[in-house]
C-alpha cells in the first residue's frame, strides 16, 4: 500500500496540509485562511478555535484531494508559526482569550520594564527582549483575564504555542507537549539545559504548571485520535526550523534564506549554541533522538514587502514579477542605492529610527534604475547578516540555499549569487517548511531511512553562480555600507 506523510503548516494567515510521498514530492495540498484580528494600532490576535477548525478542514480536504484516507497516512508533521501564544482552560479546552500573534505589540510596556534583565534573558534563551517572543504575551494574558494569575497558579489553565494547541486538540487533550524549536522561542527555555529555567518564569512570572512537556522535534506525540485511523504525530517544528531542515542544511555552515515580506536567515551551527555579539539569535535548530543542533537566526525587515511598495506606493509596477523585465532593461543601477529602512534595519544594524532613504540619483537616473536599486538592496541586506553569521560561526561556507515568493525573480537570485561570490540553490519543493515537518516525522516511523535516504532525493530546480567580477562586486558593497551609513545618519526627527 502507497503511503503519505502528512505535513500541517500552520502560518500567520493561512493553514495549509500536504501529502508528501517518499521521493519527497508535494501530491496533494490543501489551504484554509485564517484572519488575524487587529483590536488596537499594533495588536495583532488571532481565534485559536479558527486556527484548530482550519486544521480539521484541510486535512479533510487534502485526503479527498488526493483520493485517498487516513489509513494511507504514514505520519503526521506539525509545522507552525513560532511564538504565538494561546492560553485555554484544563477543564474545557476552550481558549481565555484571542492567541497573540508573535507580530503583535501589545507587550511592549511588559518588555520595557524587564530591560534589566536583557543580558540574563540572552544568556539563557539566547533571545533578545522583544514583544515577539511568547513570555511578555503570556504575562499581558494573565494580566487581562479576570484572576489570570491566579487561575494560573491553581493549575486551571494551559500555555501553548500553536503546536501545542493543535496537538492537544488532534490527540483530544491526551498529549500536552511542545519541541525543542518552539520552546526555545517562548524566552522562557533554557536552549543550553533544555528545560524551562526557573529564573526566567520568575522574571515573566510563569507559572510552571500552565507549561507543556518539551518533546524532541523528532518523536512521538500521540495518536491524532480526532481522526480515526490510529495515525500518528510524530513531528512538531517551528517553520524556519522546519524550513532548514527541509532544505537539508544538516550540517554546520549549511544556510538558508526566505525571500518572503522579510527575509529569515538560518545557519545550522553544529551541536554547541553560539552566542551572537551582534544581535543575531540563537536558537535551536532541532532535536533528533538525543542530538540536539543549534542553529544562528537573523533578520531582514524589509525584503519582498520593498517590491510591493515599488507596485502599491510608488506604482512603477503593476506586479511583483515585472521588477525583473525593468531591472533588466539597464546594465546596472548606475551608483543608485536604496535602503528600504521603512520600519528601521534588523540584523545587524538594529536600529529602530533609521528610515528609508535612496542615494546617487542624477538626471539619467530611471525607474528601471530604482527597481533594479531596490531588488539589489535585498540582496545586500542578505549579505549583511550573512557575514555576520559567517564571521560568529567561524564556519566556512558554500552556498545558500533559498525559498520564499522573490525567489521567484531570476536577477535577484543571480545578483545575490554575485554579490555573496557564492553558489545560490533553490530546491525543486518550495515547500521547504512541511517537506521538512514530514522529513521529521518520517524519520521517527521509518518512512525514511535516514537523512542520508532523505538527501539522495533532494532536487534543485535552479543553481546560481558568481559571474560578476569580485572586485566589481566589492566596489558595489562599499557603495552600500556607505548608503547604509549614511541612512543610518540621516534622522531629522531626532532634531525635533
Ligand atoms: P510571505 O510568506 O512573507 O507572505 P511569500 O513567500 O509569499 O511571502 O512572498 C511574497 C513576497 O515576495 C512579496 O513581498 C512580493 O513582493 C515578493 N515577490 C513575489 N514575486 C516576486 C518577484 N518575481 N520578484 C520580486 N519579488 C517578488
Amino acid at each position: 500500500m502507497t503511503k503519505f506523510v502528512m505535513a500541517i503548516d500552520q502560518g500567520t494567515t493561512s493553514t495549509r496540509a500536504i501529502l508528501f510521498d517518499y521521493e519527497g514530492n508535494a501530491i496533494s495540498t490543501a489551504q484554509r485562511e485564517v484572519p488575524n484580528i487587529f483590536p488596537n494600532e499594533g495588536w495583532v490576535e488571532i481565534s485559536p478555535l479558527k486556527v484548530w477548525i482550519s486544521v480539521v478542514d484541510v486535512i479533510n480536504e487534502v485526503l479527498i484531494n488526493a483520493n485517498t484516507d487516513m489509513a494511507h497516512i504514514d505520519s503526521i508533521g506539525i509545522t507552525n508559526q513560532r511564538e504565538t501564544a494561546i492560553i485555554w482552560e484544563k477543564e474545557t479546552g476552550l481558549p481565555v482569550y484571542n492567541g497573540v500573534v508573535w507580530q503583535s505589540r501589545q507587550s511592549v510596556d511588559i518588555c520595557e520594564s524587564l530591560e534589566e534583565y536583557r543580558e540574563i534573558i540572552h544568556q539563557k534563551s539566547g533571545l533578545l527582549i522583544n514583544p515577539y517572543f511568547s513570555a511578555s504575551k503570556i504575562r499581558w494574558i494573565l494580566d487581562h483575564i479576570p484572576n489570570g494569575q491566579e487561575r494560573a497558579e491553581a493549575g486551571e489553565l494551559m500555555f501553548g504555542t500553536v503546536d501545542t494547541w493543535i496537538i492537544y486538540k488532534l490527540t483530544q487533550g491526551r498529549t500536552f507537549a511542545t519541541d525543542v524549536t518552539n520552546a526555545s522561542r517562548t524566552m522562557l527555555f533554557n536552549i543550553f539545559e533544555l528545560k524551562w529555567d526557573d529564573e526566567l518564569l520568575r522574571i515573566f512570572n510563569v507559572p510552571k504548571c500552565m507549561l507543556p512537556e518539551v518533546k524532541a522535534s523528532s518523536d512521538d506525540y500521540g495518536e491524532a485520535s480526532y481522526f480515526p485511523g490510529n495515525v500518528h504525530i510524530f513531528a512538531d517544528a517551528g517553520d524556519q526550523h522546519a524550513s532548514l531542515f527541509g532544505h537539508n542544511c544538516f550540517n554546520a555552515g549549511d544556510s538558508k534564506n526566505t525571500y518572503g515580506t522579510g527575509c529569515f536567515m538560518l545557519m545550522n551551527t553544529g551541536t554547541k549554541p553560539i552566542l551572537s555579539k551582534n544581535g543575531l539569535l540563537t536558537t535551536i535548530a532541532w532535536k533528533i533522538k538525543d542530538q540536539v543542533v543549534y542553529a544562528l537566526e537573523g533578520s531582514v525587515f524589509v525584503g519582498g514587502a520593498s517590491i510591493q511598495w515599488l507596485r502599491d506606493g510608488l506604482q512603477v509596477i503593476e506586479k511583483a514579477s515585472e521588477s525583473e523585465k525593468y531591472a533588466t532593461k539597464v546594465e546596472d543601477s548606475e551608483g543608485v542605492y536604496f535602503v528600504p529602512a521603512f520600519v528601521g534595519l534588523g540584523t545587524p544594524y538594529w536600529d529602530d529610527d533609521v528610515r528609508g532613504s535612496m542615494f546617487g540619483i542624477t538626471r539619467a537616473t530611471t525607474k528601471n534604475h530604482i527597481i533594479r536599486a531596490t531588488l539589489e538592496a535585498i540582496a545586500y541586506q542578505t549579505r549583511d547578516v550573512f557575514e555576520v553569521m559567517k564571521k560568529e560561526a567561524g564556519i566556512e561556507i558554500n552556498s545558500l540555499r533559498v525559498d520564499g515568493g522573490a525567489t521567484q525573480n531570476n536577477f535577484l537570485m543571480q545578483f545575490q549569487s554575485d554579490i555573496l561570490q557564492l553558489e545560490v540553490k533553490k530546491p525543486k519543493c518550495l515547500e521547504t517548511t512541511a517537506l521538512g515537518a514530514a522529513y521529521l516525522a518520517g524519520l521517527y516511523s521509518g518512512y525514511w531511512k535516514d537523512t542520508w535516504d532523505i538527501r539522495s532525493k533532494h532536487q534543485y530546480q535552479a543553481k546560481f553562480n558568481p559571474k560578476m567580477d569580485k572586485e566589481v562586486a566589492a566596489k558595489k558593497l562599499k557603495g552600500w555600507d556607505l548608503a547604509v551609513k549614511c541612512a543610518i545618519n540621516f534622522k531629522p526627527r531626532r532634531e525635533k
